[in-house]
């Protein structure tokens, strides 16, 4: 067995005048010459006509739509859990072999024919500038294509070692026994892709509910893996209305597991429904949940400022702050806060913003979102332990548009650092050099309900074994002398503990354990 040798799909810079801008140029203009484009729910491989009653716009402008949906009613819903748990008889005994070389050749379709228009769909429907469609769609779509299958191979490597004589003891990876329902946020269509993956690639069926933000490029992406030879049913895709679609999955004594990315509260009401009827259930239904986070960055008196700086702005305010992994609270020590406040409110004020695929800034994802940042940072503007440090300026006569704002708090447990916001905003709290050290710590630990990612920046090997120590459980994803945003596949499995989620790292073999039931075979002879 011996699966193709795993490389990180590399970043393409879109610099002027190369080929691949133009190539994204035309994709571009194609889609925004055919748009809206109509989606409908995709049933045992086939997609279910319905009324095109529901609409993704372009956040860039409200009057423009992308897509055009249906939802599925629950009478569809309950038809794709029958036709999803009638595909897995197959689909559950189908050879890893087989199953890779779908996933490898999905991967080399987005790498191929599909790339451009895989782009297009991310920026124009998701809000994200070349840089950011880049990492997202392209790369870490195809890093989890292409990683699920040599980590299936390494679980089902996992043999009991030990046998008597005249006894053979074997381990057989199953699937879990029912389908895994996945909810996906609009952020990342990576982030759909590995929920979609990471129990099919073990031999589950999986029912899709995509995000309303996200629906094109979604529907795009299950298309990609129907071409690619995925069987009908195996996976079923149906965008729709969350609350209707999630009660009549969970009518279904066969719903195994729920495998999310969203919100804290989201998840927390969904898990309790589950454990309020644990009885219903076939088996213990396996909650799987990657959630917010109030990420923190930590200055050491010792640090380099300019890459602590840089590494702030990027990791607060690209994709607008849209990211679970965001930076939004940052401590800085008293000594460097002068010269770090000039140059990070230099940096940020320096952000294009607009509509160009190279404007650092875009909008941010819908109405919703738009008013309820925009109405936080009025909050944030006018308390009075607060200063305003730079943007704080809204303007959504076109589109979304909410400029990078940073606010400085005296107070660090005031409200502004420890609630999560997911849109452009920072909160700084200048710390006197002294107190780096237990206090501060226990201040970052306590002060929120998350630990998701978070960062230490600092020359000082002592400062960093403290931090690294003492912060074990503030943050899933920590780093050193670098931003708390942007894992890898492979490099840097993501996730985190608390009330950011259940920490099964996204794109890791822990991840796939958790959608596997085991069975131990024992042969005499
Ligand atoms: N994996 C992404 C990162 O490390 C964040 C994903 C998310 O927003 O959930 O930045």
């Amino acid at each position: 067995f011996n699966l193709p040798a795993l490389v990180n799909e590399p970043f393409i810079s879109y610099g002027p005048k190369s080929a691949e801008r133009e190539h994204l140029v035309q994709a571009l203009a194609e889609m925004k010459e055919q748009m809206p484009f109509e989606v409908h729910p995709n049933v045992n491989g086939q997609d279910v006509a319905g009324t095109l009653d529901q609409s993704q716009q372009t956040p860039f402008n409200h009057s423009k739509m992308l897509a055009k949906y249906s939802h599925a009613s629950p009478e569809l819903v309950r038809q794709a859990i029958d036709g999803a748990l009638n595909a897995k008889k197959q689909w559950s005994r189908t050879s890893l072999h087989d199953r890779a070389a779908i996933f490898h050749r999905a991967a080399a379709l987005i790498r191929g024919p599909y790339r451009y228009r895989m782009m297009a769909a991310t920026i124009i429907g998701q809000g994200k500038n070349a840089y950011q469609a880049d990492i997202d769609c392209t790369a870490e779509s195809i890093d989890f294509l292409t990683i699920f299958p040599t980590l299936a191979e390494g679980l089902y490597k996992n043999q009991p070692p030990f046998n008597a004589p005249g006894v053979w003891n074997r381990s057989e990876i199953r699937p879990l026994d029912g389908f895994v329902y996945a909810i996906a946020p609009f952020n990342f269509t990576a982030l759909a892709v590995n929920l979609v993956l990471a129990p099919l690639i073990v031999g589950n069926v999986v029912v899709w509910k995509p995000s309303p933000g996200a629906v094109y490029s979604s529907w795009l992406f299950n298309h990609i893996m129907i071409e690619a030879g995925l069987p009908a049913g195996v996976v079923q895709f149906l965008p729709g209305d969350a609350k209707e679609v999630t009660a009549e999955v969970l009518k279904s004594p066969d719903f195994s597991s729920l495998h999310f990315t969203g919100s804290t509260a989201v998840f927390r009401s969904l898990s309790s429904a589950i454990y309020s009827k644990m009885e219903f259930w076939k088996s213990y239904p396996r909650l799987v949940g990657e959630t917010g986070g109030k990420n923190f960055h930590l200055i050491h008196p010792s640090a380099d400022l300019k890459n602590a700086v840089l590494k702030s702005v990027r990791a607060a305010f690209e994709y607008q702050g849209q990211k679970c992994s965001a930076l939004s609270r940052i401590y800085i020590p008293a000594s460097l806060a002068d010269d770090f406040k000039r140059l990070l409110v230099k940096e940020t004020e320096a952000l294009t913003m607009g509509e160009r695929f190279t404007d650092f800034i875009g909008p941010v994802i819908s109405r919703t979102a738009f008013d309820r940042i925009a109405n936080y940072i009025q909050e944030a503007k006018y308390a009075p332990e607060t200063s305003l440090l730079a943007g704080g300026t809204v303007d959504d006569s076109t589109g979304y548009y909410i400029r990078p704002t940073i606010i400085e708090t005296s107070d660090p447990r005031s409200r502004f650092m420890t609630e999560e916001v997911f849109g452009p905003f920072l909160c700084l709290y200048v710390y006197q050099d002294n107190d780096f050290g237990e206090k501060l710590f226990n201040l970052i630990d306590t002060s929120t309900q998350y630990a998701l990612s978070g960062a230490v920046f600092a020359k000082d090997r002592q400062a960093i074994i403290e931090a690294t120590d003492q912060l074990r459980f503030s943050a899933g994803n920590f780093y050193i002398n670098d931003q708390c945003t942007g894992a890898m596949p492979g490099h840097q499995p993501f996730g985190g503990s608390r009330a950011s989620g259940t920490n099964d790292k996204a794109g890791s073999a822990g991840l796939l354990s958790r959608f596997v039931s085991s069975r131990t075979i024992k042969e005499g002879f």
